[in-house]
């Protein structure tokens, strides 16, 4: 892993605080931050509360201010594991904190539930509306609906000056130089939507809920624009793969065949079995657009493009 630092501002009002849970899914841990410079502030995300010297971290950088508003990208438990005890801790939010998440069916799950139920207990849980604005000192948070990680995920822009940064949370990955597409997906044809949504934004940096900050101009523009067109683009070229190799044989095609000529070199079982996820994603898109069609043979599924009547 390479070193990161814990705190790091990213502007006057805006500071990044690594929820020190590093792992295989959250990279080098989830990235926390905290937003706003007077004695009021809103936290996005909290960590996945298994990590004491996450709490020090806050307090290190609220001094005598305090949290009065925590807002949450979605139901994963390294983005909203340390709620509960953040609202037990009086030397980091206020008495009247309030926590904001897109609230969904979803929320009823035994786990997702005790990770809200202190702010459920409390009374202080709150729904997210699309585009609803939260104002810190002369910042303006907005909420962006972004489903496609989870079907609650939630973006924030921030803006303030002329910058417009995004909070992306899962949403998008920060990955430092080297840019691909790999966020773990629930729903690929809302993913694409939702990247094309944050895309029309236009931002000049990303905040992920992992990885470095995204920011910064190169030739090319906004390296933060070319990330998420990197992010489109790589989806397309995989889903143009899978067409063409449905389109390479009039036959009912099953799902491993597919991902064994799309990833041709993987031998890997574990990420082969990632590769089928992945098509099957694809092609679950596809067919909610109408362009293949699922064939049954022996009680088996297959897939088969849907040819136009010539
Ligand atoms: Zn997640």
């Amino acid at each position: 892993m390479d070193k990161v630092s814990v705190i790091e501002r990213i502007s006057r009002g805006v500071v990044r605080v690594l929820g020190l849970n590093p792992g295989p899914f959250t990279l080098q841990g989830s990235n926390t931050y905290l937003i706003g410079y007077g004695e009021r502030r809103v936290l996005v995300d909290t960590g996945d509360g298994n990590q004491p010297g996450y709490f020090g971290l806050l307090r290190e950088c609220l001094g005598t201010s305090r949290v009065d508003r925590i807002l949450l990208t979605h139901w994963h438990a390294d983005h909203i594991g340390g709620v509960n005890q953040l609202l037990e801790m009086r030397d980091i939010v206020t008495t009247g904190c309030t926590v904001y998440k897109q609230l969904v069916d979803s929320d009823e799950e035994p786990d997702v539930a005790e990770m809200l139920a202190g702010a459920r207990q409390r009374g202080c849980l709150r729904d997210i509306a699309d585009s609803q604005e939260f104002i810190v000192d002369d910042m303006v948070l907005r909420a962006v609906f972004t489903p496609g990680h989870t079907p609650d995920h939630v973006a924030f822009t921030v803006s303030g000056g002329s910058d417009l940064m995004l909070l992306t949370g899962d949403h998008i990955l920060g990955q430092g130089d080297k840019i691909q597409g790999t966020t773990t997906v629930h729903d690929l044809g809302s993913y694409m939507e939702s990247l094309n949504r944050v895309l029309a934004l236009r931002p000049t940096a990303l905040l992920p809920g992992h990885g470095p900050v995204v920011s910064g101009s190169g030739p090319d523009g906004y390296r933060s624009i070319r990330v998420i067109e990197e992010y489109i683009k790589h989806r397309m070229m995989r889903e143009q793969q899978i067409l063409d190799v449905l389109a390479s044989d009039d036959k009912a095609w099953r799902l491993e065949e597919i991902t064994r000529a799309v990833y041709k070199d993987i031998t890997d079982p574990k990420i082969i079995l990632a590769a089928q996820n992945n098509t099957l994603l694809h092609l679950k898109k596809l067919l909610a657009e109408n362009r293949v069609q699922q064939v049954n043979v022996d009680q088996e599924i297959r897939w088969a493009l849907i040819r136009p009547n010539i």
